[in-house]
């Protein structure tokens, strides 16, 4: 059996100590890293190892054995100057794959330059889910995939129930793809033509935003 992955979060803000306890309570070795021995104090008993240290120090990256992490996630927000020192630390040590949290786009793109695996914008991210949700309360989340694709999930209208994919022509109609429907936490992947949908389904839909955002307001109106 393969060895459970390795995780080692910097900065114990509100989004690192949750990716941390996240981790922590799926079963996976965590290494909580923070600057300030107070962070360290709440969060230590709630993963592995919770260490006080500061990640543009490299020596104590490495005296920590930060390489030998298989991912390593920096949530460091305000200090931006911090966070771009510690990914280039990290990259130049070797980590196998470093995730980091962006303040703004700027922010984001020289992370990426610089080598970052993943960049994530964790309040930008949750702002359009809420803004979506705001639209239509059938958009129980929405995914970007890129700047111009996302995935939605939403709840079936009732005009829908009863009905089967082909009579719907979701793809005809809005130009979005059904790519699963959800019930009470089964999942139906690649559904057929004729699968009818059933009262509290919830359609996972892929497609272009513009298409996407039709469809969410032709939902909010029935
Ligand atoms: P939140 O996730 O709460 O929105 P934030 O984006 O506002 O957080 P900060 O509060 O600026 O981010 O930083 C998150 C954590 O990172 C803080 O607990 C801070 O002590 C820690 N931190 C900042 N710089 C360093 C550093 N050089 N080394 C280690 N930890 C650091």
């Amino acid at each position: 059996m393969p060895t459970k992955k390795q995780y080692a979060i910097i900065g114990m803000g509100r989004f690192g100590s949750s990716v941390a306890q996240s981790l922590s309570k799926m079963g996976f070795e965590v290494l909580a890293i923070d600057s300030s021995e107070q962070k360290i104090q709440e969060i230590v008993n709630m993963v592995t190892h919770a260490v006080s240290a500061d990640s543009t120090d490299e020596e104590a990256l490495k005296a920590l054995g930060i390489r030998n992490f298989d991912v390593v996630v920096v949530a460091i927000g305000q200090d931006i100057q911090a966070s771009i020192l510690t990914t280039l630390i990290l990259k130049d040590l070797g980590v196998p794959k470093i995730v980091v949290k962006a303040q703004n786009e700027l922010h984001g793109k020289v992370l990426s330059k610089i080598g970052a695996d993943k960049v994530v914008f964790p309040e930008r991210d949750m702002g359009t889910r809420v803004a979506h949700n705001l639209i239509s309360p059938n958009i129980l989340d929405h995914i970007e995939l890129s700047d111009d694709h996302s995935i939605v999930e939403m709840r079936v209208a009732s005009f829908m129930i009863g009905k089967n994919l082909k009579e719907l022509d979701i793809r005809a109609r809005y130009g979005c793809n059904v790519m699963a429907i959800k019930n009470n936490g089964k999942m139906n992947i690649s559904p057929y033509a004729e699968d009818r949908l059933k009262d509290g389904d919830i359609l996972v839909l892929v497609g272009e935003n513009e298409h996407l955002q039709k469809m969410e307001l032709a939902y909010s109106e029935s």
